[in-house]
């Protein structure tokens, strides 16, 4: 199949032929996942990093630093091995503790229904394998990297906080005032952020130097992660006192600032907290005062991360509304309950004109949530033309991978090839990346001027063309894809 100009698209040959590929293997799940394997999906927006990496490789990692795990709570902690404990290198040997350590530390085999919620079971993984990864943050992120390249990803923002331990001592001297201008004077007082700031940037740079070697990406064995690029999102627990969680989200700034590559913030921990829903509405006019303050640095924020029976019915009508409209958030994470927002009619128009794109994490949410099929607002979303792309949110802990979520939803919602494009496209439209877009208006998936006769991702094109793909990050990668996608039209077609 030969490729179509820019102009003759949408649904040129080659799309058409994929459809009916499509339709050929929409009910063969192995060649279904084999066929969105190669879809060239982008970016992963919304995934937090010590979620994301498998859980063997968690487990090997306890046994590789000679933890401990308690037989009953499986929660990992240093040696020497107590009363109640087995070591973590016993594993190895016994495939039942091994298999009970999966289990404690992921969703693999949970049955809903037995004592523990999907929910609380999600969540309390963290704490049981808490002790592993802070010491291997560049092993969990090779490990992620790795698994985004081989799925034909271009691109990730995955979730994490630096500098956690230099911040939170920094906000035990910060006072909370609702004067947030000078609460900032107290966080930039004195240069203690600024050290912070630098030591964030330096272990940016060691991280990806590791990051490279882990890979082998200077060799003929260099994994398909060295092609990904990638990019940090300050993560900030939201269930802290109002002191500590203003002065972190004015380290996401600040590093944005400075031009790391930490290149937005985005607010953590259950949604349902009892701080979380205290301090729902101060967090978001804190980022409202803060937007004001720094032109730099992007806001995605977890919200309408609910269900009913989860918080008190009046907590499922303004979170996303608060994010969207007090926050500015450029992106939402989850909106699971946007249909219970005041006026969710006109909300959902807004974000679509505003084009507040959606992280869809759709396995997550029908184990977290249990909202799943005709119950999650993803047709709502997609009836409203509010931007969505689907991300993975913990594929470790969920035991999935970004395919997988193409693949539910590909069958869940009965998506078309023309959808997985758009979805695809989608990611990298809203990645946090610098430059304009290739396209000529948000959303519109049509080239813009400097592009606008030349057919998409030619490997070489015009002088206005290449242009603006070198001024712009963001266009270089959207080019990519849309190289990728002739690729893929041709084998599919
Ligand atoms: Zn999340």
């Amino acid at each position: 199949m030969v490729a179509v100009p820019a102009q003759a698209d949408p649904g040129g040959g080659g799309e058409a032929g994929v459809e009916r590929f499509l339709n050929s293997v929409r009910h063969d799940p192995a060649r279904l996942r084999s066929f969105l394997l190669d879809l060239p999906k982008g970016g992963d927006l919304h995934n937090h990093l010590s979620g994301a990496a498998s859980t063997e490789l968690l487990i090997s990692l306890a046994a590789q630093d000679n933890l401990c795990i308690d037989s009953t709570t499986f929660v990992a902690a240093g040696g020497p091995c107590g009363a109640g404990q087995r070591p973590a290198t016993d594993t190895s040997s016994d495939p039942a503790f091994h298999r009970a350590v999966l289990m404690a530390w992921s969703m693999e085999g949970f049955q809903p229904g037995l004592g523990e919620s999907g929910h609380d079971h999600f969540f309390n993984t963290f704490g049981k394998f808490g002790a592993v990864t802070g010491p291997h943050r560049v092993e969990l992120l090779a490990d992620v990297v790795d698994r985004a390249g081989r799925q034909n990803e271009q691109y990730l923002e995955t979730m994490l906080t630096r500098q956690g331990g230099p911040l939170f001592t920094l906000s035990q001297g910060v006072t909370f005032t609702e004067d947030f201008a000078a609460m900032r004077a107290q966080v930039l007082a004195g240069g203690t952020m600024a050290g912070i700031v630098a030591a964030a940037g330096a272990e940016i740079t060691a991280d990806e130097a590791r990051l490279r070697s882990l890979l082998s990406c200077a060799t003929l064995a260099a994994s398909p992660g060295c092609g990904v690029t990638v990019q940090y999102i300050q993560q900030i627990n939201r269930n802290n006192p109002p002191n500590v969680v203003f002065t972190f989200m004015v380290s996401a700034f600040e590093f944005a600032a400075a031009g790391h590559r930490t290149v937005a913030l985005n607010m953590v921990s259950p949604e349902e907290g009892e701080v979380s829903i205290r301090d729902y509405r101060l967090h978001m006019r804190m980022l409202e005062f803060l937007r004001g303050v720094y032109p730099q640095g992007h806001i995605t924020l977890h919200a309408g991360e609910l269900v009913a029976g989860l918080v008190k019915p009046e907590e499922l009508t303004y979170h996303i509304s608060q994010a969207v409209r007090i926050a500015h958030a450029e992106r939402i994470g989850h909106g699971v309950d946007v249909l219970g927002e005041d006026d969710a009619r006109e909300l959902l128009r807004a974000m679509a004109d505003q084009h507040v794109m959606v992280e869809i994490n759709l396995t997550s949410n029908a184990q977290i949530l249990e909202v799943s099929g005709p119950d999650h607002p993803f047709p709502t979303y997609r009836d409203f033309r509010v931007p969505l792309t689907l991300s993975t949110d913990d594929e470790g802990v969920s035991r999935i991978d970004l395919t997988h979520e193409y693949q539910r939803a590909t069958t869940d919602y009965r998506l078309r090839y023309r959808d997985l494009k758009t979805l695809a496209r989608t990611s990298l439209e809203h990645a946090f990346l610098t430059g304009a877009s290739l396209w000529r208006g948000p959303d519109t998936f049509r080239p813009a001027a400097p592009c606008a006769h030349d057919r998409l991702g030619e490997p070489r094109p015009s002088a206005p063309c290449r242009a603006l793909l070198a001024s712009s990050a963001k266009a270089s990668l959207q080019w990519q894809q849309e190289a990728k996608f002739t690729a893929f039209e041709r084998r599919y077609g």
